[in-house]
């Protein structure tokens, strides 16, 4: 048998339900491999634990009284902006230092109802703004495949965990690309599911008409599973959606015939990485053998996702961070009068990446400017989304890349924050369309970097994603590929 780490996490509920492991035993060996490895990945910021081995135990009690639950006593690991109570959430910053969230989130209720052990706080870039994890005031994350390349972000530390065994599955958020990115450039799978499928009450809110909770995980299977737990109604999210949560892994196991799937060209322009190009059309012609129809079709509104979302994910934003005055959570620094304390703590607490967005976000919604950058982003907005639902006319689903390259260096686009926005290219059109979509691994470099192919949806058809995610997967082997890792101590 594989080590216990490298399982799956369907794989894990198999073993434990037929009484191969425990989830103390899996949570031992999971402990053990981060000691062993996160040294030089730093994908966690903080791990409780006494806590995580205390729920291991009550969920191999709950296995012994003969109960059952979807994902009883398998260990999962959260990005470090879902409340879960009495843990740290720092969100990346110096500004959440201190704070110990007083409740859990509503998925992390869904969770441990269906049994996880929701262990360790995974490593993200501040208030996930960023692509990297460089932003990240606890340092980076690296990237299992090669350490001098980052993990993507803003869920850098989700997928660099998953891709090296040092987490089971995790749970991330999305706003621009913040679940896919990573998980192309880790060689995982990322979904974002549309917006309101999972309740964000308790996430700590970055954008808030574009923010989602996504799962990243080794296998399509393992997303769906999740999704499973995670979605449906919570009346503590005023936008989340009434809908039935249908069970996702009856979308797997199918062929692709009588599915039309889209190639966008906007897609396949000037920047995309030529070996990206070619793993991803090598995907696609993998889905046809598997009985899709590829259809071409355009997205003519593509180049102006970019300006679009930094415009309205800014705006949003700066609303959001406005609660982080030094008074009601986290640091706080000392001063003679209020106005002062805010402005330190402020000043002191962000990192310049978050001021910068903070600073365009006011500066957009400012009267004077708002009507050329805000209300006209929102025009732009309702443009692309019409794009999608033309596109979603002739095909149900569209391939495309999920990143325009491959994992970059450290610092080569760090120095310039518009290269940085550039490699949401292809994952932010869907936030702002109100899409979902999947990210699977396609393919590697010729460094030996992991490949993401995008599958898109229009709103509400995760299903036909998880089955060409799990065709397709079925059809390769990328995602069973590991990247071998040094032991760091
Ligand atoms: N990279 C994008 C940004 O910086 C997306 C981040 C996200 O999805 N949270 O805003």
């Amino acid at each position: 048998m594989a080590a216990l780490t490298e399982l799956t996490v369907s794989e894990a509920v198999r073993v434990l339900s037929e009484g191969g492991t425990t989830s103390t035993s899996l949570l031992e060996a999971l402990l053990q491999r981060i000691d062993q490895h996160d040294g030089a990945i730093h994908a966690y910021v903080s791990i409780d634990r006494e806590d995580a081995m205390r729920q291991a135990e009550a969920a191999d009690a709950r296995r012994k009284r003969g109960e059952s639950a979807p994902l009883l006593g398998v260990p999962i690991a959260v990005k470090d902006l879902f409340n879960v109570k009495g843990q740290p959430c720092t969100c990346g910053s110096r500004m959440l230092e201190g704070y110990i969230a007083p409740f859990d989130a509503t998925v992390i209720t869904r969770l441990r109802e269906a049994g996880a052990v929701i262990v360790g706080r995974l490593n993200m870039d501040e208030f996930a703004m960023g692509s990297s994890t460089e932003n990240s005031a606890w340092g980076p994350s690296r990237n299992p495949w090669n350490t001098d390349c980052v993990p993507g972000g803003s869920s850098g530390g989700n997928a660099a965990a998953v891709a090296a065994d040092i987490a089971f599955a995790s749970l991330g958020t999305d706003t621009g690309g913040s679940v896919r990115q990573p998980a192309s450039f880790c060689g995982c799978v990322g979904l974002k599911p549309t917006y309101g499928r999972i309740s964000r009450y308790g996430v700590v809110a970055y954008a808030s008409s574009l923010d989602q909770v996504g799962p990243v995980t080794k296998d399509v299977r393992d997303t769906a599973l999740l999704m499973n737990v995670m979605s449906g109604l919570d009346l503590r999210d005023s936008t989340s959606l009434n809908v039935p949560t249908p069970d996702f892994t009856t979308a797997l196991g199918r062929d692709l015939r009588g599915l039309r799937l889209g190639l966008p060209s906007e897609y396949f322009g000037a920047g995309l990485d030529p070996e990206v190009e070619r793993a991803v059309r090598a995907a696609t012609d993998v889905c046809r053998s598997l009985g899709a129809e590829i259809v071409s079709v355009s997205l003519p509104q593509t180049k102006f996702a970019i300006p679009t979302y930094y415009v309205i994910a800014t705006a949003e934003a700066s609303a959001n961070l406005a609660r982080f005055d030094g008074i009601r959570y986290g640091a706080r620094v000392k001063a003679d009068s209020p106005l002062e304390l805010y402005e330190q703590t402020r000043a002191r607490g962000f990192g310049s990446e978050v001021k910068r967005r903070i600073i365009l976000g006011t500066y957009v919604l400012s009267s004077g400017y708002y009507d050329a950058y805000y209300l006209r982003a929102q025009k732009v907005r309702r443009w692309i989304r019409a794009g999608f639902d033309d596109a979603f006319r002739s095909c149900d689903a569209l391939l495309t890349p999920t990143a325009p390259t491959p994992a970059f260096r450290f610092g080569e686009k760090s120095a310039d924050p518009l290269q940085m926005y550039l490699s949401d290219i292809f994952t932010a059109t869907v936030n702002l369309a109100g899409g979902c979509a999947l990210s699977v691994p396609c393919g590697f470099s010729a460094t030996g970097m992991p490949i993401g192919m995008q599958v898109i949806g229009p709103a509400l058809a995760e299903e036909t994603l998880l089955r060409v995610g799990h065709a397709y997967e079925q059809a390769t082997d990328w995602h069973l590929r590991r990247p071998q890792l040094k032991a760091s101590v």
